[in-house]
């Protein structure tokens, strides 16, 4: 059976024999879970007969040659440095299916992929990349939301198939990502140290570190200078309370920037078909990372205000304080409009980042998330940027607001979200709109420049 022209893999049946070389980590897990989804297993080790005693109860372990001819279907579960010992076997592996697991420690390792570089040893057998990604942690624990899915590459589709049919039996949901040459990929996913939040982690961290310094000199080092007041306890509750907030809503605004840019973009070029310039591109991939690193500095923000009253320096204050002055209604409404449009914009933002779950956004149509994610995401920047205007209130024009000469943070932080709001006013009345709902449509300026005759007027 072993020599069965290629293209002419048999799907494994129930109790078939599977073969696994290699009695390591990975290959004892792997042949676990084999032999829970009802297949044979057959080790093939260097050591058959001092084979540890963890290998699975109901398996065999043979040497390598006996065990190649066990079966059609082989995982390979050996490092890649080691696959020369391939090589004498290359007659008895003829006509058999190799399914590569081998990862790299690093990225361009090695100058071709681990399963090209197994197929040119062994040119004979059929080489399929796959189940690299799983860990053997979660092959023992076996298919959880997060890794159900198993990547497939190689050049036969039947021999990919019966590998194929290997994962979903074991539980797994496998994708053919195509030929042998896409290995490489494949071999760089388990490497992925959080590409996608690597941009905002870095955004959040520099905005951080620059808020908090700012701060730390207008507030902490402005009052001992001048007043000789030595109020540095205030670093761990209070500059962290504005610190997050700031971030927060920078963070919210450069969320929303990139598609306000993008829409100016096209509404320039008159067309939707000319790429975004890559640095955009990257920027609007990132979104959804930038809009959670957010939420994130708004639920410390809410966390540290909420704990404001049991602050031993409050309490303090509190009592120290007799009462001189007379009840203000404006003050009064100006300080619940305040929390009331923080309240309402951060629960908004805890919608959008519950629906940017994959688990929520899977179930949504695109028009519920988009109306979700674009109008009510915007509707967050604005109640958080009043909410933010309303702390400044009558702070805006008074003189001492301006500590050496230097505006306070949560002015600074207002300059890119109303920026971005005034933007997208802009692009929100009705003729813009209009235009760049024809662009998105597949309208272009230029052809109708020079075909006058398709053209209908933008404004009936
Ligand atoms: P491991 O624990 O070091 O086991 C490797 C096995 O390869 C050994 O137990 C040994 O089995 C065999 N071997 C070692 N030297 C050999 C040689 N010179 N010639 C022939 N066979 C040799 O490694 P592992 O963690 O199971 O990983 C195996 C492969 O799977 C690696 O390529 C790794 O990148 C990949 N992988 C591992 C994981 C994981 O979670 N561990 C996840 C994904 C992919 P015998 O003593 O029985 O011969």
């Amino acid at each position: 059976t072993s020599l069965l022209p290629r293209n002419h893999w048999p799907l494994l049946r129930d109790n078939e024999e599977v073969c696994v070389f290699g009695t390591g980590d990975l290959g004892r897990s792997l042949g676990l879970r084999l032999l829970q989804a009802g297949y044979g297993v057959v080790f093939g080790s260097r050591r058959p007969h001092s084979s540890s005693s963890l290998i699975p109860h109901g398996s065999q372990v043979l040497g390598h040659a006996a065990a190649a001819q066990s079966g059609h279907l082989i995982f390979i579960a050996v490092q890649r440095e080691h696959y020369d010992f391939l090589v004498p076997l290359a007659n008895q592996l003829k006509g058999k299916v190799l399914v590569d697991l081998s990862n790299n420690l690093r990225k361009n390792q090695y100058p071709e992929a681990n399963a090209e570089y197994l197929q040119s040893l062994v040119p004979g057998a059929e080489v399929v990349k796959g189940f690299n990604t799983l860990s053997a942690w979660s092959l023992q624990k076996g298919p959880s939301d997060a890794n159900r899915q198993v990547y497939i590459c190689g050049e036969s589709v039947q021999a990919k198939q019966a590998v194929m049919a290997v994962a979903t039996k074991l539980g797994f949901s496998a994708l053919d990502r195509g030929f042998l040459s896409v290995a490489r990929e494949l071999e760089d996913f388990p490497l992925q140290l959080f590409p996608q939040w690597r941009l905002p982690l870095y955004i959040a961290t520099g905005l951080s570190a620059a808020f908090f310094f700012y701060l730390l000199i207008r507030d902490i080092i402005y009052a001992y200078f001048t007043q000789g007041k030595d109020i540095s306890f205030r670093i761990m509750v209070s500059l962290a309370n504005k610190v997050c907030p700031i971030v927060s809503l920078i963070m919210l605004s450069l969320c929303y920037l990139p598609g306000v840019l993008a829409s100016f973009l096209q509404l320039y070029r008159g067309t939707k078909y000319r790429r975004f310039p890559d640095w955009l591109d990257r920027w609007m991939l990132c979104r959804k990372q930038l809009g959670l690193l957010a939420l994130g500095f708004a639920f410390l923000h809410v966390l540290y205000t909420l704990i404001i009253p049991i602050r031993y320096y409050v309490r303090f204050k509190a009592t120290e304080q007799n009462r001189t002055t007379e009840f203000d209604t404006t003050t009064a409404w100006s300080g619940d409009s305040y929390l009331s449009l923080g309240i309402l914009g951060f629960s908004l933002y805890v919608l959008l980042g519950i629906t940017s779950l994959p688990s929520v956004s899977n179930v949504l149509s695109w028009r519920e998330f988009s109306f979700i994610q674009s109008k009510l995401g915007h509707l967050t920047l604005l109640l958080c940027t009043a909410h933010t205007y309303l702390y400044g209130w009558n702070k805006f024009l008074s003189s001492s607001t301006y500590k050496w000469c230097t505006p306070p943070g949560y002015m600074l932080c207002l300059v890119l979200p109303s920026v971005v709001l005034l933007l997208k006013l802009l692009l929100i009345t009705p003729c813009v709109d209009r235009t760049i709902t024809r662009i998105r449509q597949g309208w272009e300026r230029r052809a109708d420049q020079r075909n006058p005759k398709n053209s209908q007027p933008l404004i009936p």
